[in-house]
């Protein structure tokens, strides 16, 4: 099997509202997102991508547009994190990312799989689709969604 990843960094800010910890409190990570894509090499003489599974260029762009540029720089919060919600929303042109589940790296893995598996298309029927998000929330804590389990939830 043959895949292709790319990485890409944004940062972000968090709580985890009911950590026994530090966690709860307000903070932010660079986070560190690998998209990992599986499928054939294309073969299309002539193209721009032809030898590729997918032109790296055009995975960061789409990859910023539907996911990292929304994040960078947000405060990612729990849609039921009451509190802090309210406080959000009384900064004019605050940039908050609501989140129906809480913005620990295994959900925040998630809910990036679940956007980007639609984003990235089998133009040339070679395969070509998302196989794996791996995130760092910082360099020795992170989580991987791979392809095909990630409906569950
Ligand atoms: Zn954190």
């Amino acid at each position: 099997m043959l895949t292709i990843t790319r990485k890409l960094e944004f940062d972000a800010g968090h709580r985890i509202p009911d950590h026994k910890s530090q966690c709860r409190n307000l903070h932010g990570h660079r986070y560190t997102l690998l998209i990992t894509l599986v499928g054939a090499v294309v073969e299309a003489d002539g193209q721009s991508d032809n030898g590729m599974i997918m032109d790296f260029s055009d995975i960061k762009a789409l990859a910023k547009t539907h996911l990292v540029d929304l994040w960078d720089h947000a405060f990612l919060v729990y849609r039921n994190d009451t509190a802090v919600r309210q406080f959000l929303d009384s900064m004019p042109d605050h940039k908050t990312v609501v989140l129906d589940r809480i913005p620990t790296v295994e959900n925040l893995a998630k809910a990036a799989f679940d956007i980007l598996k639609n984003v990235y298309q089998d133009r040339y029927g070679t395969g070509l689709s998302l196989s794996k998000i791996t995130l760092y929330e910082t360099p020795n804590c992170w989580a991987e969604v791979n392809g095909g389990g990630a409906s569950n939830g």
